[in-house]
């Protein structure tokens, strides 16, 4: 069954055709700077890759432009669009209303309407994506996966926060987190590869890339995380400030910052580079830290004080964990993050294996010391391939109730 993955972004749209249930990645891209002058779609198959620039007006002129590039007779993967018996969509919110991914109907479509006002910079553009496969491929199922749904299991003592408590009965305002569909996947990986039944592993797991957040995972579910209301909220980030005194804010309101500069200063000038003033690319910061420049030196260490700051927290959760996960960019290629996160220790049975940390990057593997009580791993994530499998296993049950349906009517 050809299913293609897609992920929505503002200017962008990400996609990945996969063969399932074998998993075998047929084609895959990115078309950026949708509504620019020039847009650029960088298409691969295999090794080969290759790049159009043309203008690209809108979503739907990029799915238009990403379906003519699947089909092509030189770079394509499939012969006829038809073939495409799934889209896996990423959706980002989907409220207290979706705890799994779900077939997309017109409900579903209107649910995820109704959570634009909590996510205003995603939600829409993910809407955009799912209308314009429909449009395109009206044969094909589409299933809908969201980035909250795998911290649906947080308890109250968890998701509410010490606000009055209408606030949460009026507006939902309550802790939701993110990154969901890769700490269920790596959650999962972890224990295939700790020869663990899934809802037995206990885990910490650490998403590190340009947004970053923890969770705590126990028997297999998410029981804390690290993002809240929104993406704000938790560890430093490339750009985000993550955990701060929200009184900051009142304090330069009155100094004349109105909203629109307050949300940019939070989520976009702060984090690394904000603390460093020079980037907000990790690796960028390192090379910096290595010739000298203190700020890029501090900001890597408050981003890892920061880490370690929620293992503390976790670990009284977990009493302890089997494992912690490192993951995203950063946790997956950083062995000087990685290194300085586990640092001292010990007191937790927590012990870094320095020569398994230089493991080459984006690999997967076992980096704690042969006497570590918790066990530390790299595990490269994988949404598309997570969002493949469940947009599979819906589309699966679908046609078999259909079948069944079928049966049953004597059609
Ligand atoms: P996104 O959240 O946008 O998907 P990624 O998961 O790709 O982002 O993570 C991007 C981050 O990973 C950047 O800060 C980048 O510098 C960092 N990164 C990638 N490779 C390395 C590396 N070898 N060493 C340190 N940081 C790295």
């Amino acid at each position: 069954m050809k299913i293609l993955v897609i992920n929505a972004g503002s200017s962008s749209i990400k996609y990945q055709l996969y063969d399932m249930p074998g998993g075998q990645v047929l084609a895959r891209g990115i078309l950026e700077k949708i509504g620019d002058k020039l847009s650029r779609l960088t298409h691969r198959r295999g090794l080969e890759t290759s790049t159009r620039e043309e203008a690209v007006a809108d979503h739907k002129a990029a799915m238009q432009q990403i379906l003519e590039i699947l089909v092509d007779p030189q770079v394509g993967a499939i012969e006829e669009l038809a073939e495409i018996a799934t889209v896996g969509h990423r959706v980002v919110h989907g409220g207290e209303e979706f705890t799994g991914s779900v077939i997309v109907d017109d409900r579903v479509l209107a649910s995820i309407e109704k959570f634009v006002e909590l996510a205003p910079m995603h939600n829409p553009h993910n809407l955009v994506g799912i209308r314009a496969a429909r449009d395109k491929l009206p044969h094909a199922v589409q299933v809908a996966c969201f980035d909250t749904a795998f911290h649906a299991t947080l308890p109250e003592v968890a998701y509410r926060y010490a606000l009055p408590f209408e606030l949460y009965e009026r507006y939902h305002i309550r802790r939701y987190g993110f990154h969901g569909t890769s700490h269920r996947y790596v959650a999962r990986r972890a224990a295939t590869l700790m020869a663990m039944d899934k809802y037995r592993l206990n885990a910490i797991t650490c998403h590190l890339g340009n947004g970053c957040s923890m969770a705590a995972v126990r028997h297999g579910r998410s029981v804390d995380t690290s993002m809240g209301f929104t993406p704000l909220e938790g560890l430093v980030m490339g750009t985000r400030t993550g955990d701060f005194d929200p009184a900051i804010l009142f304090y330069l309101a009155d100094k004349g910052y109105d909203l629109t500069a307050l949300n940019s200063l939070c989520n976009k000038k702060s984090g690394l580079l904000g603390i460093s003033g020079a980037s907000n690319d990790m690796r960028t910061l390192e090379q910096l830290a290595r010739e000298g420049n203190v700020r890029a030196g501090l900001a890597v260490e408050i981003f890892c004080y920061r880490v370690r700051k929620y293992i503390g927290a976790y670990m009284t959760l977990l009493n302890p964990p089997h494992a912690i996960v490192f993951t995203g960019g950063i946790g997956e290629n950083s062995s000087l993050v990685r290194r300085q996160v586990c640092q001292d220790l010990d007191h937790m049975g927590i012990r870094l294996d320095p020569q398994g940390n230089e493991m080459g990057r984006g690999r997967e593997g076992i980096i704690s010391a042969a006497d570590s009580v918790v066990r530390l791993l790299v595990i490269p994530t994988n949404e598309e391939e997570a969002i493949a499998t469940d947009a599979y296993e819906l589309s699966v049950e679908a046609g078999a109730s259909e079948r069944a349906k079928g049966h049953r009517d004597g059609t």
